[in-house]
């Protein structure tokens, strides 16, 4: 045995009863040692006369969280779990599986090949492969349905939902709850079945008491409309139904092919680096995480406006007193009622209890006094976006807040350095740029200014996660990342519709590709104003920038999108759904006539290749500047803040996976075509095409 065999699993033999431990800290996650370990034991188990039963059991906290996901890219190391449950099923000796805190996925798989289970009160069972758009590959499919229901194991698996132990009883995945200390129950347990006939779930029937054929019909119908194009749901299903209809190896071998299938597609690809890259995005280089943190126990946000109140929700939500500030009574109230509707209407929906919303409502206090921020440890400002308000406003709290306190802006396009510069304070400073609606979107830039100090950035990054968001690390320029990159995307949009496109075939072509809404259903959505705006200013302050005036058309002519009834599309009075406008089609075409463009024929693959590529390119850049720490920070910002298809994997992991030599082969051609001049191939795409690598390694 190697030593890292010995460290994953230990053994001992307590009178007649063998007990392996798992011990792989900090999940006992199914590597290959822990998997060699229990092989072993088992082994030795069997073959000691001394040895009457077995008890296999984890921490605590983990009987065993399951596979070890880095593993899937790798070849399969022996013995895999498909062996472990061969010789679980080959011990002629009661195994019992002692599960403490949660078991899911190869974790339950290693318990469903034990004759029996005994569960702490606190245990989940579960099988998440599906979140990871794979299946159960050891037997999972194959021993759930033989030992609960087969409607109960189906919902399970195309869930991934885990059930809590007292459910599992109910259901007959779990045989005994213990009522006291966890071994010593499950040592007792596995006692009183020696010299009993051992139950082995492969020798079960399936426990399904309908026709087959019509119950997989209806729960084929019903997942595949559930599984929004994912692939794994349905072959979960398809394993589900050879249960019933095949003999358990049988059964299994299609369990494993469909296993390999997925998990070398490009959709659990995707889902798995989505996996691994959110995990990714606390570790910042030159801020350890022990770095200690400041308290936060209490904060203030200014603004009451469309993102004040969200924020403001946000940490009601996450049971954060705050005090909501905004200059007059009227806006103040203005922002207060829209809260209580927007809580309101969470209740109407049943997603939130009445108790619990008065709760979340008393945690927000509203004041028009800037003094009655004096005793928050954290202050968000989300006020008007002009800096001459923001250096105002933050030379005031300067003045007033305490001392330590951290102080957040919000802005999506200002400076947070001269932001900071407008106090005495400036390492206190710090962006944090959530998105709309702020209660709701999970990402929030964190944007690092040049002074602010590493203890602020870790107190709000921890904060962040508090709030259930991904928090994201940005330098500062103008956008960070996410709207920096938005910016390319919304050029090439734009350029496409000067060329012949129409808005809707753009937004169609994203769509079907995966985004959650076209480009010019967002702004219509967000407010075209807002982008005219920004864009006036860029006329003056950045000539470098060009510009489709299209979209200037469309604003000067008042359609300023949802809220107008019209902008990009028409919308009937109280509908949401985009309508196509002629009238539209008559601004392109009298643009495309100004600028003297003959409209051509562009097909949805060129959209698509021009949208995502100016995403990575621009990506690149942010990348080389430092501005984001790692590519897969980038991914996250677009998977959880722009809509982007979480089985694309984000537009650098979607680069990656066409090829960054094709890609810069494309771009090279569009520099060729209208407007080629904006296509510059980032420098690091440049260097890493070349040298054959990834954004993301
Ligand atoms: P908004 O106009 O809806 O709200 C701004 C609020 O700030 C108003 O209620 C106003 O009365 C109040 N206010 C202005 N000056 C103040 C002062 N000195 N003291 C106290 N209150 C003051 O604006 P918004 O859309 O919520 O945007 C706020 C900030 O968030 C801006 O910096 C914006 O760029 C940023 N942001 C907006 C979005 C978005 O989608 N709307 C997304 C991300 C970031």
């Amino acid at each position: 045995m190697s030593d890292a065999t010995r460290d994953a699993t230990q053994y001992v033999v307590r009178d007649g009863v063998a007990v392996v431990t798992l011990d792989n800290p900090p999940v006992n996650g199914l590597n290959n040692a822990l998997r060699a370990g229990v092989m072993q034991h088992l082994k030795a188990a069997d073959a000691d006369p001394a040895v009457k039963a077995v008890v296999i059991i984890g921490s605590a906290k983990a009987f065993s969280g399951g596979a070890d996901i880095r593993e899937f890219n790798a070849p399969r190391l022996k013995p895999d779990l498909p062996a472990v449950n061969d010789q679980q099923d080959a011990m002629g000796k009661p195994l019992v599986a002692a599960i403490g805190g949660f078991a899911l996925g190869g974790g339950l798989e290693l318990a469903l090949g034990c004759h029996y289970r005994v569960a702490a009160p606190k245990a989940q069972l579960g099988l998440p492969e599906v979140k990871l758009g794979i299946l159960p590959g050891s037997g999972g499919t194959q021993r759930l349905p033989r030992v609960i229901p087969m409607p109960e194991a189906v919902k399970m698996m195309t869930s991934g939902n885990s059930i809590p132990a007292e459910k599992a009883k109910e259901l007959g995945l779990v045989d005994e709850i213990a009522q006291g200390d966890l071994l010593q129950s499950a040592i007792q347990f596995a006692r009183s079945r020696v010299g009993q006939a051992l139950p082995r779930l492969r020798d079960a029937r399936a426990k399904l008491d309908e026709d087959p054929q019509a119950f997989f019909a209806r729960v084929r119908e019903q997942v595949a409309k559930e599984s929004k194009g994912y692939p794994a749901p349905l072959l979960i299903v398809e394993c589900a139904e050879a249960a019933v209809t095949r003999p358990f190896d049988e059964g299994r071998r299609l369990e494993r092919a469909n296993f390999d299938r997925l998990v070398a597609g490009p959709e659990s690809r995707a889902l798995r680096h989505m996996f691994f890259a959110e995990r990714q995005t606390s570790k910042i280089p030159d801020v350890p995480e022990d770095t200690p943190v400041r308290e936060v126990n209490r904060v203030a946000v200014i603004g009451a406006g469309t993102m004040g109140g969200g924020i403001a929700m946000s940490f009601a939500n996450a049971g954060i007193p705050v005090t909501l500030v905004d200059m007059t009574e009227e806006a103040l109230n203005r922002g207060i009622n829209l809260i209580r509707k927007n809580y309101s209407a969470t209740v109407d929906k049943g997603r939130l209890t009445q108790a619990d919303m008065d709760k979340r409502i008393g945690l927000i206090r509203g004041s028009t006094d800037l003094g009655g921020i004096a005793n928050a440890d954290m202050v968000i400002e989300a006020v008007f976006e002009r800096m001459d308000v923001k250096q105002e406003l933050f030379r005031k709290l300067d003045g007033v807040a305490k001392k330590g306190a951290i102080l957040a802006t919000n802005t999506s396009t200002l400076d947070v350095d001269q932001i900071a510069a407008a106090t005495r304070r400036p390492s206190d400073v710090v962006g944090t740029h959530f998105f709309s609606p702020a209660n709701v979107m999970r990402l929030l830039e964190v944007v690092r200014g040049r002074e602010t100090a590493k203890d602020v950035l870790a107190t709000t990054m921890k904060l962040g996660k508090r709030l259930k968001k991904v928090p994201v690390v940005s330098g500062v320029c103008d956008g960070f990342i996410g709207n920096r990159m938005l910016e390319k995307y919304t050029q090439q949009a734009y350029f496409l519709i000067d060329e012949g496109a129409s808005p809707q075939q753009v937004d169609g072509a994203l769509q079907r590709w995966g985004m959650a809404m076209g480009p010019f259903t967002m702004y219509d959505m967000a407010g075209n104003d807002i982008g005219w705006e920004i864009r006036k200013r860029r006329y003056r302050e950045r000539p470098d920038f060009v510009y489709s005036r299209v979209a200037d058309r469309v604003c000067e002519l008042g359609r300023f999108g949802q809220k107008a009834g019209k902008g990009f599309y028409r919308y009937e009075p109280g509908s949401r759904k985009p309508l196509p406008d002629p009238e539209v089609d008559s601004i392109i075409s009298a643009y495309r006539a100004e600028i003297g463009v003959q409209p051509r024929h562009v097909s949805d693959e060129e959209i698509v290749q021009r949208c995502m590529y100016a995403l990575a390119n621009e990506g690149a850049r942010i990348l080389e500047e430092g501005i984001a720490l790692r590519a897969s920070d980038i991914d996250m910002v677009y998977l959880t803040g722009y809509g982007f298809p979480p089985y694309r994997g984000g537009p650098m992991f979607y680069a990656d996976g066409v090829g960054l030599a094709k890609v810069l082969d494309a771009m090279r051609g569009f520099q060729k075509g209208y407007q080629g001049t904006q296509w510059k191939p980032a420098p690091l795409l440049v260097r890493l095409a070349e040298a054959g690598k990834r954004f993301n390694e």
